[in-house]
């Protein structure tokens, strides 16, 4: 037997030639776009306006999507993890984020298996790089939240698994069908980088410029190189040079993540070194508590060092919100994707 075609493998284009090559109208084609993406059909009988004699067809030589779902854990506080199985076998997780008090469905998407960038606190870095994701790869984790959920997405973060500006091209290709075919608003759909520097110069002469989030973590170059490798290569410096063009250019703000990891990165010192950094760029802050990683030797930071942090950043003039802890219960937190069945 011949080998069924994935639909969402397919762009726009080539779906609208497949329909069009089993003698359909053009029609046709976009009633089953909108199905895939507008309405997260999970089978083709629920495409009720499709007729039935091309349901049947479509059942017999094409599948909506070749990726399952392997493991799905719900957390306590609504959190929702699923761990995806791909055509190739390798596996790669996704969360779903909500009740957030503003009532958004935020989808936290990986954009590699495994990543490259070896950061010494985080569990995808411990376990190394295995590929990039292909922009359906990307797209299909929040369809599948989608599907499974029947509800619909309101924001995306490229905060999973991965170093979403070392996979540029397919990371940029799935925000344009993130944006035109799932409606999702360019301004909701953040990309976190941990620094690589031509990359942020690049989005930001983009048609979509999406909200650029930086994992900055430590604002003294000794110091984040000893957690952060990208450090060696893009350093502080270059990196602030980026930001700034980019906001120049774009006349966004951008948000710093900064991992409070117990004294070490959370210090009044670092605090005030990390004030001098912030001077001159637009910018807010998100302090991240660290999570703590298996077998780890960092700590996390005690309340009132963060809360002293906090209002350090703060009477510099800037926004600083802390990340709430979410899906920590099965491993869902930041820093806790290893994309591995248990
Ligand atoms: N690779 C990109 C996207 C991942 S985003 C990046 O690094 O920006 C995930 C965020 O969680 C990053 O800011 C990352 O540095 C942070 N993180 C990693 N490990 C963590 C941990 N153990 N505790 C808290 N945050 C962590
Ligand atoms: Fe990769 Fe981001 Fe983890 Fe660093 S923090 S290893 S860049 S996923």
């Amino acid at each position: 037997m011949e080998e069924k075609i994935v639909l969402t493998k397919l762009n726009k284009k080539e779906l609208t030639d497949f329909i069009l090559s089993l003698d359909e109208k053009e029609f046709r084609a976009k009633q089953i776009i909108s199905w895939i993406y507008n309405k997260s059909a999970t089978t083709f009988d629920e495409m009720t306006d499709v007729k039935k004699e091309l349901r049947e067809k479509l059942k017999e030589i094409a599948l909506i999507t070749d990726v399952k779902i392997k493991t799905k854990q719900v957390s306590k506080d609504g959190t929702i993890k699923y761990l995806l199985e791909y055509s190739d076998g390798n596996l790669a997780e996704c969360v779903l984020m909500r009740f957030d008090n503003r009532g958004n469905l935020t989808a936290c998407v990986s954009s590699q298996i495994g990543c490259p960038m070896g950061c010494v606190f985080c569990a995808t870095g411990k376990r190394g790089f295995i590929r990039n994701m292909l922009p359906y790869e990307i797209v299909e984790q929040i369809l599948t939240i989608q599907r499974d959920t029947k509800l619909k997405v309101t924001n995306v973060v490229f905060m999973g698994q991965g170093e979403p500006f070392y996979n540029f091209e397919n990371v940029y290709s799935a925000i344009e069908i993130i944006n035109s075919e799932l409606q999702i608003g360019i301004r909701r759909i953040t990309v976190s980088t941990c620094g690589i520097v031509p990359n942020i110069k690049k989005i930001a002469s983009k048609a979509l410029v999406p909200t650029l989030a930086i994992s900055l973590h430590a604002p003294i170059s000794s110091l984040r190189k000893s957690i952060m490798p990208v450090e060696n290569k893009y350093d502080l410096n270059e990196l602030k040079s980026a930001l700034q063009y980019y906001i120049e250019k774009t006349g966004k703000r951008v948000t710093l993540e900064y991992v409070l990891i117990g004294k070490l990165t959370d210090t009044k010192e670092v605090a005030l070194e990390l004030i001098k950094y912030m001077k001159d760029l637009k910018c807010n802050v998100n302090l991240i508590p660290y999570n703590p990683v298996m077998g780890d030797t960092y700590k996390k930071p005690s309340k009132k060092d963060i809360m002293t942090f906090k209002y350090l950043l703060e009477s510099s003039g800037k926004k600083v919100t802390i990340r709430l802890e979410r899906g920590a219960d099965i491993d869902a937190a930041c820093g806790q994707l290893a994309g591995k069945a248990q």
